[in-house]
């Protein structure tokens, strides 16, 4: 009996001698003393030992030593805590933080950005639709029914036939489902990505950005299309520029035209960018087709309307002088670091 007395104290003192530990040498504490195959369980399993008449006293002391061992883990824990809250505290607040990198707009973002807001200001809304398109949104609700030669100039990618699935070779597929949920006045921008199947090089890509304008309403002229684009260009490229139409054919405008804007690199006196000519073309435009305001029926006698469309590469080429577009897809940071005037 003496023995275990003797051995129990022993014990005490050991614990006594642990001083705040890690949490490694608390978790070695808790296995040695209070374990399964631990210290406590085995004095306590001492009892049996005991002859009967002294039990009770025993059971008292083996109880004691359990809860001082429970105890002095309890103890050791909270003494791990401060040592903790030490190291947290022991950061310097008024460092300064590590620098966070601005990053700059994409040149195409940018120049969209601003050509939808010189529409805006004349209350133009942006309408957004998906780039996966059927075959009527694409085509044939635009004056372009199958077999139609134009179709040949737009060849994309087909994802199902079948119905005909595939990825929109332009925006005006916008102005389409639009004009099906929408009664005039109609007057909206359509920012957004377009594919064709072209082969990718400096003057080719299988897709690039468009901005397409619609407006239908009562008593919309020619007049008011050619305001409407001269206001933008002006806004754009400065007040001095002067514009040109051109006749041109799209299936879903009649009359059809391209225009054009004056030159501002050689200011019409010609130069490699104009081909010497002192134009470049910016965009295609047209009174709305009387047959595509009935595919939306639409009555043509009371309705007109005027739509455009310009590619978003070709006016950042005309501002920047961005001779190559696989330059936007490229990724290449020497070249985006070069945008940082707007955001
Ligand atoms: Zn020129």
């Amino acid at each position: 009996m003496k023995d275990l007395l003797q051995q129990i104290e022993a014990y005490r003192q050991e614990m006594n001698s642990y001083k705040a530990p890690t949490a490694e040498a608390l978790e070695a504490f808790r296995i040695k003393y209070l374990g399964t195959k631990g210290i406590v369980k085995a004095v306590m399993g001492q009892i049996k030992n005991v002859p009967n008449d002294h039990k009770k006293e025993f059971g008292q002391i083996l109880n004691a030593f359990k809860i001082f061992a429970e105890e002095r883990y309890e103890a050791l824990k909270g003494m791990s805590a401060p040592e903790e809250q030490q190291a947290v505290s022991a950061l310097d607040w008024s460092l300064p933080g590590d620098p966070i990198p601005v990053g700059t707009r994409h040149p195409l973002s940018i120049v969209r950005n601003q050509i939808v807001s010189i529409f805006k200001r004349l209350g133009f809304a942006v309408a957004e639709g998906p780039e996966m398109e059927d075959d009527w949104h694409n085509f044939t609700a635009l004056n372009l029914p199958e077999n139609h030669p134009a179709r040949d100039m737009q060849d994309t990618f087909y994802i199902n036939k079948n119905p005909d699935y595939l990825l929109r070779t332009h925006t005006s597929s916008v102005q389409a489902r639009v004009m099906e949920k929408q009664k005039p006045p109609i007057r909206i921008v359509c920012p957004g990505r377009v594919y064709r199947n072209e082969t990718i090089s400096a003057r080719a890509h299988c897709f690039f950005h468009q901005v397409e304008g619609l407006y239908v309403d009562d008593n919309v002229s020619f007049a008011d299309l050619k305001q409407t684009l001269y206001f933008f260009v002006q806004e754009m490229f400065g007040k001095e520029v002067k514009i040109r139409f051109r006749p041109s054919y799209f299936p879903f405008t009649e009359p059809s035209a391209e225009m054009d804007i004056s030159c501002s690199v050689c200011g019409g006196k010609g130069c490699s960018l104009c081909k010497h000519t002192g134009w470049v073309e910016i965009l295609g435009c047209g009174m709305v087709h009387p047959r595509m305001l009935e595919n939306f029926h639409l009555d043509p006698n009371k309705y007109t309307g005027f739509a455009f469309g310009m590619g978003i590469e070709r006016i950042c080429q005309l501002k920047y002088r961005i001779n190559d577009l696989r330059l936007y897809s490229q990724n290449d940071i020497r070249f985006l670091r070069q945008f940082t005037e707007a955001l």
